[in-house]
């Protein structure tokens, strides 16, 4: 029997065992009383269980006298828009984002059109405990449909000063997109044709069967690769269920990387705004690179696009998001969304008019070990305080776990907020050196 993940970012099950329409609907209820019974817009990913999620969610809410405003198939920066541009109280994204397709969870996004703060997400979480009494709604709440959500989405796309979009239409890009049957499918070969790309869809249709392992890594994009190859295609993208992770493939069929959605998108934007840079502690250090060269700082958040987008807010940052595909163009909104990164991508490419391998080419190169180490819940804050004994001597930021910072290298050491494992992250300047710290550091810790 699986177990119900209850963490900040939200809760997350597998659907019939952990998460039954019965949790989801109690969930959806007190989210419902803690936004203060207002409307509340809900917007879900094309899983199979999707629709019965839907009618827990919306049951739990109407229940407790929420107006409920229903976007059907959405990505997940569809929501969070929908939320931000209208009188909502609040928001429910209904998605378990890249897991496989028999889990499902629900986002709880809050009345600016962002995700909970960790500090409000704790807040709903501890309110769970109380009962849900009669006078807690005097009446039920209506639902309604609104199904231009993802119509005004694009536009906002269209619409970031920066982008001529003009000349992104002149070079007629021949665009491979694969949605891995998520709602990608329903967004993004529009939005690329709107920019007058000639498209070729894998996996379109929103059936949530997924196509491969939804996770957008290398690895699982192979199809991909294959299909830009033989379509001589410009460049493929590839986004996981929700659509807000981006990873894209070269001109040659080859995938770049994750890491290099959020620099390339990086390198663009401060070639056209000047401000500093907001990513979290986990992502590559190519960004402090990119900083120098237009004369702008990165500030490093815990890891969590809420951390990423509040801080970019706070100091006006021009661009910022994590390092797993996940780019956050404050001009659309301060989340991450991967429609607005391929927008911004061939942007680039049109106004360098160079392959979006050249481009990839001239960011500085850097590589990732990651492993985790199990440990038993009760000694999780013990290895951890240990961690920090080993690395006593070191350059050290315990802004999130523990980062110790060396000379073209760092390892960051984090306990995971759903399970008892610590997450071992470490960049350096070679593959070599990135295993070699990455097992040295497990060696010292277990
Ligand atoms: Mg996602």
């Amino acid at each position: 029997m699986s177990k119900l993940m209850i963490s900040v970012s939200g809760v997350r099950g597998i659907f019939g065992e952990s998460l039954t329409p019965e949790i989801s609907q109690k969930y959806a209820s007190h989210f419902g009383i803690y936004c203060d019974h207002g409307k509340i817009i809900v917007g879900r990913d094309s899983r199979t269980s999707g629709p019965e999620m839907f009618r827990a969610v919306s049951t739990g809410l109407k229940s407790v006298g929420c107006d409920v405003v229903d976007l059907g198939i959405v990505s997940t920066p569809t929501v969070l828009l929908a939320v931000e541009e209208s009188d909502a109280k609040g928001g429910i994204s209904i998605t378990a984002s890249h897991n496989p397709a028999e889990w499902n969870a629900m986002k709880f996004v809050s009345e600016n059109g962002m995700f909970l703060f960790p500090r409000e997400a704790q807040k709903f979480i501890d309110s769970l405990d109380e009962l849900i009494g009669l006078t807690d709604s005097d009446k039920t709440g209506k639902l309604t449909q609104d199904t231009e959500a993802t119509n005004r989405h694009i536009k906002k796309i269209l619409n970031i000063s920066y982008l001529d979009i003009e000349k992104i239409r002149s070079k007629k890009f021949r665009v491979v997109i694969d949605s891995v049957n998520g709602a990608g499918g329903l967004i993004s070969p529009r939005l690329l044709r709107d920019l007058g790309c000639e498209v070729i869809e894998l996996n379109s249709e929103p059936t949530g069967i997924f196509a491969h392992t939804p996770e957008p890594l290398n690895k699982n994009l192979k199809q991909l690769e294959e299909a830009v190859a033989v379509h001589k295609a410009n460049i493929g993208f590839a986004t996981d269920p929700d659509v807000d992770r981006l990873a894209i493939v070269d001109e040659n069929g080859k995938c770049i990387g994750e890491e290099l959605s959020l620099l390339l998108a990086e390198k663009f934007i401060l070639s056209k705004v000047k401000g500093d840079i907001v990513t979290n502690l986990s992502s590559s250090m190519a960004s402090e690179d990119i900083a120098k060269e237009f004369g702008v700082k990165v500030h490093r958040t815990k890891v969590g696009e809420i951390n990423v987008g509040k801080k970019m807010k706070e100091i006006n940052s021009p661009v910022g998001g994590e390092g797993n595909g996940g780019i956050i163009c404050p001009e659309v909104h301060y989340t991450r969304d991967a429609p607005a990164g391929m927008a911004l991508i061939l942007g680039y490419m049109a106004e360098q008019d160079r392959p979006i391998s050249k481009l990839a080419d001239e960011i500085p190169k850097y590589y990732f070990a990651k492993d985790k180490i199990k440990v038993a819940p009760e000694i999780l804050d013990d290895v951890m305080v240990k961690a920090e004994r080993i690395f006593a001597g070191y350059n050290i930021d315990k802004t999130d776990g523990l980062k110790i910072l060396g000379d073209k290298y760092w390892i960051h050491l984090r306990k995971s907020g759903t399970e008892p494992i610590i997450r071992v992250y470490v960049e350096s300047d070679s593959p070599e050196k990135s295993q070699e710290l990455c097992r040295e550091t497990i060696d010292k810790l277990v």
